[in-house]
């Protein structure tokens, strides 16, 4: 096949069936997974005003490198908007805006758009879910943040993803953490990589988020936050295991675990993919970020919430070899005298909640039936002259014997659930 002019865009993609059916099916696993949590759905703008990722701190990389930009047209107001990288800056700009009642809970879900290298299992355009809790401090809100995102998890199937979990702690412990670790870094500089330089001058701790092979000696032993934690941070984290632990969810404390957002305190999580390839193996993460409402003009109020990435969600379920539930077609109509029938009997099915195709274009009776045999249909509906004339459809098991008997047109709605459901045992 030649190479069409035009390809997507690099670093986004197509994604069409089957792999879309299983979009959609994770899609709803997710949405049934949080209604049932009393969250309710946000969906808010694909672009926001830039400052409101500012906030989120510049030593971030998503602020500092992967924003696509746009700009208003207006001359009055030539506002500097970006596609949005993240929804949890979003969604708490949604919250100063309009003050909900607290405990406030939402889910999300929809594209993302950072300015990456694209790789395997890392795109421009990527499509996540995530839940956001804001407005209570109590660690049972964590516990019940992360266990949504696990039994996410598995309800899609998947039984390797692991959980990593730890604590930043709160003000207090960082402060004093930082200065621990900028002493560390400073006598360990010159084995760092230079962008881990760069990044320890703006946010030491974000040089332990580095996955450059380079830097991996001096993070593997640098102080780690767990002998920070003041009694306050402490006592949280210990409710977070102890609730965990209750629900039966594994986890496994990871002291080096950072998220790469500045405005993170206390409890951080991340769900990895054992099977996926190391670099882009999280499918999911979140945690605490008590300061971000504040940030965004906001009254003081908590928050916690995660991410979870589909794309690699789905790369996850591959690699599990999770099959794909397909969007099957029940009925297939074969129409040979002009396809009035086909229109009106497909319309009348599907209203009835089948559902069903057919040919167009006049199609001989071999070539139609050649689609029907393709269309993984069970059953072929097939009206000819004589059926038309004598007011009777014929219909054909596309999966047995290929056994074909006549019924009256009249009785078919009513006769076909019963049948199917015959056929299907
Ligand atoms: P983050 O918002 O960076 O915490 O990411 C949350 C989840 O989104 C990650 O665990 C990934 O599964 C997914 N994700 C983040 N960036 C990308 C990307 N560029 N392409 C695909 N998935 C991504």
């Amino acid at each position: 096949m030649s190479k069409s002019q035009f390809q997507a865009p690099k670093g986004t993609r197509d994604i069409m069936a089957p792999e879309s059916d299983r979009v959609s099916n994770l899609l709803s696993i997710f949405e049934e997974t949080l209604n049932s949590g009393g969250y309710g759905q946000i969906i808010s703008p694909i672009f926001e005003d830039i400052r409101v990722f500012q906030r989120l701190g510049d030593s971030s990389q998503i602020v500092t490198k992967e924003m696509f930009d746009l700009f208003d047209k207006d001359p009055k107001n030539p506002q500097h908007l970006v596609l949005r990288p993240e929804l949890t800056a979003s969604i708490c700009r949604a919250f100063t805006q309009h003050r909900p009642v607290t405990p406030w809970k939402v889910w999300y879900q929809g594209p993302q758009f950072r300015y990456e290298k694209p790789q395997a299992g890392r795109y421009r355009q990527f499509l996540q879910v995530g839940a956001e809790l804001l407005g209570s401090p109590d660690p049972h809100a964590d516990v019940e943040i992360i266990s949504l995102a696990s039994r996410f998890f598995q309800k899609a199937g998947l039984s390797n993803t692991k959980l990593l979990l730890n604590s930043l702690g709160d003000a207090e412990t960082r402060a004093n953490y930082n200065e621990a670790l900028i002493g560390y870094l400073n006598l360990n500089q010159a084995d760092l990589s230079e962008q881990s330089q760069n990044t320890m001058l703006k946010n030491p701790l974000r040089v332990l988020d580095s996955k450059r092979e380079q830097d991996q000696a001096v993070i593997h032993s640098a102080p780690v936050i767990s002998d920070f934690l003041n009694d306050d941070s402490k006592k949280h984290f210990q409710i977070v295991q102890k609730g965990l632990s209750m629900l039966e969810i594994d986890y496994e404390l990871t002291p080096r675990l950072v998220r790469g957002l500045d405005y993170y305190t206390k409890t951080t999580f991340e769900f990895i993919a054992p099977g996926l390839d190391t670099a882009q193996n999280a499918v999911g993460g979140g945690g605490r970020y008590d300061g971000l409402v504040e940030a965004l003009g906001g009254p003081p109020t908590e928050g916690i919430g995660f991410a979870i990435g589909i794309d690699r969600t789905l790369l996850a379920c591959e690699a599990e070899n999770i099959s794909v539930p397909t969007n099957n077609i029940e009925i297939f109509v074969i129409d040979t005298t002009g396809g009035d029938e086909a229109l009106i009997l497909s319309d009348e099915l599907r209203q009835i909640g089948f559902s069903v195709d057919r040919s167009f274009d006049q199609r001989s009776m071999k070539s139609q039936m050649k689609a029907a045999d393709r269309s993984g249909a069970q059953l072929a509906i097939i009206i000819g002259t004589d059926e038309l004339n004598e007011n009777q459809v014929t219909l054909r098991d596309l999966r047995g014997d290929g056994t074909q008997i006549a019924l009256d047109r009249q009785s078919l709605s009513k006769a076909l659930p019963e049948m199917l459901q015959e056929m299907t045992k």
